[in-house]
């Protein structure tokens, strides 16, 4: 039995889910390797745990990977995003 090969996508589709947080709540920014900071005013994606200090275009959003702080200026314009990456 011969089978045909089939092209399979192998590309890596991102599974983008938005997560409620509140940081008068929990005394702080969620910081967690699947999450990111989405600027809503230059679209940007920020990770929250970067390996390196990230901030978006519009410097609404700054990750100060030193202070272990996450300053955001315009809480109303920033949404948290946790990306899953799905086979
Ligand atoms: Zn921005």
């Amino acid at each position: 039995m011969v089978s045909k090969g089939v092209p399979i996508a192998c590309e890596m589709i991102m599974a983008k889910e938005y997560v409620a947080f509140d940081p008068k709540m929990t005394g702080g920014y969620p910081a967690a390797r699947d999450l990111y900071y989405e600027c809503g005013t230059c679209g940007e994606l920020v990770p929250s745990l970067p390996a390196d200090n990230a901030f978006c275009s519009c410097r609404n959003i700054i990750v100060d990977v030193e202070a272990g702080r996450i300053s955001i200026k315009r809480h109303s314009d920033v949404r948290l995003v946790r990306q899953r990456s799905e086979a």
